[in-house]
């Protein structure tokens, strides 16, 4: 039992639990903004250097939504967690008090200096709109599926707006290096390719574009998801499952680019290309996500993943393998350099990406700066610039007019891809849902 000071304000109301032992003061804000609730909360303690270290856990039935309830905050320092709130509540003149009982949500601990506390009012509360700062959490105060394997520190806390993650993007946590290790690729890329193609070229190549819209596509879809994936667990999903499509359609993309581009296809071997292109990248696609949402528990899923992946990796280079067998002995295949340098960064990249190096070696040490998710995105970085140097080669020396007839086929293999993806993210978020409300752990 403790007993309860209900200040009502224009923010909306405000309640401060003082339990029997003090040995926590619990403040719950409603009919406001959850966001704002738990930074007005955090002026109650000005400190020069005030870290959340646990988050607003999930409760299991608000996952994936704004937190309208309200939150609660526990201030790990007992001794002045005794005098502040008090105070605090003493110069309300309206509050109500009444009986309650502690634990209808989980708490959060807040660690502070031993600065004196500041008193809560209502013109704090209306001017704590946005953070000052962005507080980090521990890899123990995350939901086991967002923390990543030996990294600590740096995670953002869940439950903020979306305009926290977003300009998350310019403040030092674990995620930020991935945003822009895929967002200033896609700026390079545009600058060095796209644009040129779509200004300067006097009839902008179809088979190109194709290849440059799947990596703008990879590019855009992972960027954000590194942005927007920590809000809650239901956004993990939603966004990792964006992410695995913006894979994907990458993949489609650079089988069709390179299929439009080999000399000599016969309509047969166009046909049966294509179509094995898009059973493969969907068995990827669809083992992956479904395993990730279904059975993400699952230890074989990790060797599927990694069986599917490589399959999807080596699919798109049968298109060239007739140069790989055929090549001179006496000219160089420049284009075909490229071509193979792409498939040397990707095999690096999967090395990256599957054995968590070098975090591995050191959990905690990499936890901001060159973990081996941001050396993956380097790599296919590394992947994506090579592929687009070995179609501008290959396009310089190959008719393209006479893959035209490939054009509506590719169009509505990506159209077909664009309504597959819709599909598959709706019903496999609705499974998180159901997972989610059911309080199982994905
Ligand atoms: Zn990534």
């Amino acid at each position: 039992m403790s007993v309860a000071f209900v200040l009502r304000m224009p923010l909306g109301q405000v309640r401060c639990d003082i339990p029997r032992n003090m040995g926590a003061i619990l403040f719950k804000f409603s009919n406001a903004p959850h966001e704002a609730a738990c930074r007005a909360s955090f002026l109650a303690w000005p400190t020069a250097q005030t870290r959340l270290s646990a988050p607003i856990r999930d409760s299991g039935a608000t996952i994936g939504q704004p937190r309208r309830e309200g939150m609660m905050l526990r201030r790990s320092d007992e001794s002045d967690a005794t005098t502040m709130p008090t105070s605090a509540c003493s110069t309300a003149s309206n509050f109500s008090i009444a009986p309650t009982t502690a634990g209808d949500f989980p708490l959060t601990s807040v660690q502070s200096s031993k600065r004196s506390p500041t008193v809560l009012t209502a013109k704090s509360l209306q001017t704590a709109s946005e953070p000052r700062e962005l507080m980090l959490v521990e890899h123990t105060d995350v939901p086991q599926l967002l923390r990543r394997t030996h990294i600590r520190s740096g995670y953002r806390p869940l439950n903020q707006s979306v305009r926290y993650y977003l300009a998350s993007a310019f403040k030092l946590h674990n995620e930020v290096v991935n945003f822009w290790t895929h967002l200033l690729p896609l700026a390079f890329i545009y600058a060095r390719y796209i644009h040129p193609e779509l200004f300067f070229e006097p009839q902008p190549r179809w088979q190109l574009l194709i290849l440059y819209s799947g990596i703008s596509i990879l590019f855009v879809a992972s960027s954000m998801t590194h942005l927007l994936h920590s809000r809650s667990q239901l956004d993990h999903v939603f966004w990792l499952l964006i992410d695995f499509s913006g894979i994907l359609t990458f993949s489609l993309c650079v089988g069709i680019q390179r299929l439009s581009m080999r000399e000599n296809s016969s309509a047969v071997f166009n046909y049966l290309y294509l179509s094995s292109l898009v059973f493969v990248s969907y068995l990827q696609y669809w083992s992956t996500s479904f395993l990730f949402v279904l059975k993400h528990s699952w230890k074989p899923r990790h060797l599927i993943r990694l069986i599917t992946c490589l399959a999807c990796g080596i699919w798109p280079y049968i298109p060239l393998a007739s140069r790989y067998f055929y090549q001179s002995t006496e000219t160089v295949d420049v284009g075909l350099t490229y071509h193979s340098n792409a498939l040397f960064w990707l095999l690096l990249s999967g090395i990256f990406m599957g054995a968590n190096i070098p975090e591995c070696f050191a959990p905690g040490v990499f936890d901001y700066f060159c973990y081996g998710h941001q050396l993956f995105h380097l790599c296919v970085f590394m992947v994506t610039w090579n592929l687009c140097e070995a179609a501008h080669y290959d396009a310089s020396l190959v008719d393209l007019s006479k893959s035209d007839g490939l054009y509506g086929v590719a169009m509505n293999t990506l159209l077909g891809n664009v309504l597959a993806v819709g599909a598959t993210i709706w019903l496999l978020v609705e499974c998180a849902k159901s997972k989610i409300d059911e309080k199982k752990h994905l």
